[in-house]
């Protein structure tokens, strides 16, 4: 049976890169689910359709997205092209945040991330992982920070211009969204451990999820 250790949490919280880390320390797999809702925005975009439930689900039903992961590393494949490279701007960020809204979006990346933790030891980060996604997950993580923390390591992770108030507030604005849509809202799954990393270095909190990780599987 796979150990499956699912991290939580509102944007730019650090999840990604800690997640990343502590898979590569303990031999997991990295599943970014965040990714699959950006190439989601992103496939909506090429498309030029509009966000609207009934296109959306069409649009789903023949949407042929896949993850491979190639020498360790998670790609994404729209119609067998590896779209990675373009799923990490703040705006395909924010659109994802509206398409991940409609339940036919959340469905059609539903069993993709089932799929994927069915059979590896995985590490996966996203918003509903140890709510909807793995509730039986073997270490859960509710992985955050304030506000000001992560509009400042937003802006440094992507080399961002805009003022960091702007930032903050965008920031604010999604983690409303995520948390009060009616399907798979952000939250702390009851038993989930909670982390804030404001005040914890990259490496602590990467310690932190090992030590929790070990006492787990006790050793
Ligand atoms: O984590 P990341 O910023 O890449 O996610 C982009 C958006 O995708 C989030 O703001 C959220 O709305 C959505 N998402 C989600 N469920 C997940 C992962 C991401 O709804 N498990």
């Amino acid at each position: 049976m796979p150990f499956r250790i699912a991290i939580d949490g509102p944007a730019a919280s650090g999840k990604s890169t800690v997640a990343k880390a502590v898979a590569k320390k303990i031999g997991f797999l990295y599943l970014d689910t965040g990714a699959l809702y950006r190439a989601m925005a992103y496939a909506i975009r090429q498309a030029n359709i509009p966000p609207k439930e009934k296109v959306l689900q069409q649009f789903c039903s023949s949407c042929d997205l896949e993850i491979r992961y190639i020498e360790g590393e998670q790609h994404v494949f729209l119609e067998k092209e590896d779209i990675s490279l373009f799923l990490k701007d703040e705006e395909i960020g924010n659109f994802a945040s509206q398409i991940s809204t409609f339940s036919c979006i959340r469905q059609a990346l539903f069993d993709l991330q089932r799929k994927t933790g069915e059979k590896n030891n995985i590490i996966a980060d996203g918003r509903d992982i140890g709510t909807c996604i793995f509730p039986d997950a073997e270490l859960k993580i509710y992985l955050t920070a304030k506000t000001s923390v992560r509009a400042l390591r937003r802006q440094k992770e992507l080399g961002l211009k805009e003022p960091l108030e702007e930032i903050e507030e965008n920031l604010r604005k999604r983690d409303r969204r995520d948390k009060s849509r009616e399907i798979a809202p952000l939250k702390q799954a009851f038993d989930a451990i909670y982390l804030d990393s404001s005040e914890l270095s990259r490496e602590e909190i990467i310690e932190q999820i090992i030590q929790y990780y070990h006492q787990r599987k006790g050793i």
